[in-house]
């Protein structure tokens, strides 16, 4: 395995000093659209795994696979029922498919696979479509009935118009998530975590619940929806008789079968436990299930299947709907091994006041990964890191699991070579020579220390609602594990520990955070529109606040350049410094719920985007050709039988494109469809 991987490096090296890309009979990139590109990923070490291993993971994959309807319903209530409409036409097309129109219909109906509904994965944004009502509505009626998602009783100009708002109308359901302060995020959010709700109503309903006095408070809303019935607000939750109960049976199906080829009885208790949460919804069971699963460290194979990230509720609740299943990387795990093994230091030694810090840091533990399905809000945009499980109280007593997923950075980076980006970014050939040589490492070292120090590190002082900061929760969260890792990535402890080997290697992870944050990322935001998505804004924050608070000593500075703007950092050792400073303050923030000063960091550094430096990025960035977003198709595992049925073998295969993975997941798991 060493060797392979070894030589593998060595050639990528070779390939990047020729203009020409060798021709590798790995081809990373698959699909190009809009502002995405779809790229594949390798599962190395699959081969490698015993029979039961990759049974294991086999249904467990299937597990993943079934609840990819779960969140298109919800993102949105019409979600479902506009993609089965569009691939209904899509595959009974019969006219020109080099028409205007056709090619328009096809890239939407691309965006909405990526969105996992008819809004953007990443700017919450609804899509817009190029082709015309009449061409939907026209062909919409050549499709044969039973191929469309119709109600009892209703008819295809019924479909029609309850559909066509939805798709055509800008002003219906605009955004999926709405974060803008001051109007009511719930009725002006398009998600379908909630209906018929004011946020009034539903802070109310949880506040009312939330009882500060429990030490051990369940993940209240997670795993339901929020309906009025007869004036009463009450709560649909997700389970085998309950929403969603179809396809939560098919992934208890499954992971039965996988409990029954689990590793050891650790795994085989945390996967019982999750098929009687799933049956029960019972967020109790869910807290028992998550305790379960955190300790267990010692399983090759783990995965994750379930109501987790709050991402997609702007009062951060509701848990959408994913799954990841992987194994573990062995040889890179150490890295993280030596990391997390030392945890206690690293909070001692933080620059946080020592009352907002934990006296003992439980069970950190990390491990690099390789990824072997995406699903649901994993796929096809995936994280590169997982930090689990979410609850407080069960993190800071039971400790936490956090991974790098390395099989997917690394396939980032293959696709990403020569693309020109840093060539026409960064300041010069200094930082362009520090990130080729190091970024790899101090980027994933940088996730290692986000993960597995940065969100487990601290706590809330006694009777601090968990809750307090509201809408700027994530950002601050974010914020707090993304300081975490920039103060110490630049930290001599790291080349005592052995895990790097230059004392200037962090600059290169120092350089593109900055340009990241200040500049760069702006490629993802829309001519006159604001920062949204809460890692952005986590970014924009610790860039801008460094840049504002780093201007008297001129830290950094914005350097023009034959018409075109670039970030130069003077000072890195005093940038290290105001990492500290503000990792302190947003620690502070977090410890006592200090919501008004939260509030006013976002709101000061977080949002707000220049828009001349707008343009000038959004400009510069098309002449690259360079997809803003990026997400992966999955490998297609296949189970090999004997004439009795029993399974001998499972075998991936990498050459499925996207619009053919689409369509094979909508005909072969969509149990919540018709
Ligand atoms: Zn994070």
């Amino acid at each position: 395995m060493n060797k392979f991987l070894t030589t593998v490096a060595a050639m990528a090296i070779l390939t990047t000093s020729c203009t020409q890309k060798a021709t590798n009979e790995f081809n990373y990139n698959v699909d190009k659209f809009a502002d995405i590109e779809v790229l594949r990923y390798k599962v190395p070490g699959f081969e490698e795994l015993s029979l039961d291993q990759k049974k294991l993971i086999y249904y467990l994959n299937e597990a993943a696979l079934q609840g990819r309807d779960i969140l298109f319903d919800q993102n949105g209530k019409y979600n479902l029922a506009i993609r089965q409409t569009l691939e209904a036409v899509y595959t009974n097309f019969n006219g020109d498919k080099n028409s205007d129109q056709f090619k328009a219909f096809e890239k939407y109906l691309k965006q909405v696979w990526f969105g996992n509904g008819i809004h953007h994965h990443y700017s919450m944004d609804k899509f817009v479509p190029e082709f015309s009502q009449e061409f939907f509505t026209e062909q919409v009626k050549t499709v044969p009935a039973e191929q469309l998602p119709l109600a009892e009783g209703q008819s295809v100009d019924e479909l029609l118009a309850t559909l066509c708002p939805v798709i055509f109308d800008p002003s219906v359901m605009a955004k999926r998530v709405n974060q803008a302060q001051g109007e009511d995020l719930i009725i002006t959010s398009a998600n379908n975590y909630y209906e018929g709700v004011t946020q009034n109503e539903v802070e109310e309903f949880y506040f009312n619940q939330k009882s500060v006095a429990d030490p051990f408070p369940v993940m209240f809303g997670l795993n339901s929806k929020v309906v009025k019935e007869n004036g009463k607000i009450v709560e649909k939750t997700y389970k085998l008789d309950g929403l969603y109960g179809e396809a939560i049976a098919k992934i208890v199906y499954w992971l039965k079968k996988a409990e029954e080829v689990a590793e050891n009885d650790v795994q085989k208790a945390h996967i019982g436990k999750l098929i009687s949460y799933y049956e029960t919804g019972d967020l109790k069971t869910f807290d028992e299930y998550s305790i379960l699963w955190a300790k267990d460290t010692v399983s090759t194979i783990d995965f994750v299947n379930g109501f987790i990230e709050s991402y997609g509720d702007p009062l951060g609740m509701k848990g959408s709907w994913e799954s990841l299943v992987n194994f573990k990387n062995l040889d890179a795990s150490s890295r993280t091994e030596i990391i997390s093994a030392n945890a206690q230091w690293f909070e001692d030694n933080s620059p946080v006041d020592s009352k907002f810090k934990k006296e003992t840091v439980k069970g950190v533990s990390a491990k690099v990964i390789t990824a072997a399905i995406l699903a649901g809000d994993c796929y096809p945009s995936t994280p590169i890191g997982i930090n689990l499980p979410n609850s407080n109280w069960i993190r800071a007593i039971h400790g936490s699991k956090s991974v790098t997923i390395e099989n997917i950075t690394s396939a980032y980076d293959e696709a990403a070579k020569g693309n020109g980006f840093d060539q026409e970014f960064a300041y010069s050939q200094e930082e362009i020579e520090s990130m080729n040589k190091y970024l790899s490492l101090t980027d994933n070292l940088h996730t290692d220390l986000h993960e597995c120090l940065g969100h487990g590190s601290g706590k809330l002082l006694p009777g601090v609602d968990p809750d307090a900061l509201k809408a700027y929760g994530s950002t601050l969260e974010e914020a707090r594990a993304d300081l975490f890792a920039l103060y110490y990535l630049a930290d001599n402890k790291l080349i005592e520990l052995g895990i790097l080997d230059n004392p200037e290697a962090y600059k290169s992870e120092y350089y593109k955070y900055v340009m990241n944050g200040l500049m760069t990322q702006l490629t993802r935001i829309e001519p006159g529109k604001n920062i949204e998505e809460s890692h952005m804004r986590n970014r924009k924050l610790i860039s801008e606040w460094a840049y504002v608070h780093g201007k008297e000593d001129n830290v950094i500075e914005y350097v023009k350049r034959d018409g075109k703007t670039f970030i130069k950092i003077n000072d890195y050792a005093k940038l290290r410094e105001l990492f500290g400073k503000l990792l302190a303050e947003v620690q502070r923030i977090k410890s006592e719920g200090d919501f008004e000063a939260g509030m006013k960091l976002v709101e000061e550094y977080a949002v707000k985007v220049d828009p001349e430096i707008h343009k000038e990025v959004l400009d510069r960035y098309a002449k690259l050709n360079i997809a803003p977003y990026k997400g992966f198709v999955n490998p297609v595992y296949t189970a090999v039988t004997d004439e009795n049925g029993n399974i001998t073998d499972i075998t991936v295969d990498y050459s499925e494109n996207y619009v053919e993975q689409m369509l094979r997941y909508s005909k072969d798991y969509s149990p919540l469809t018709k």
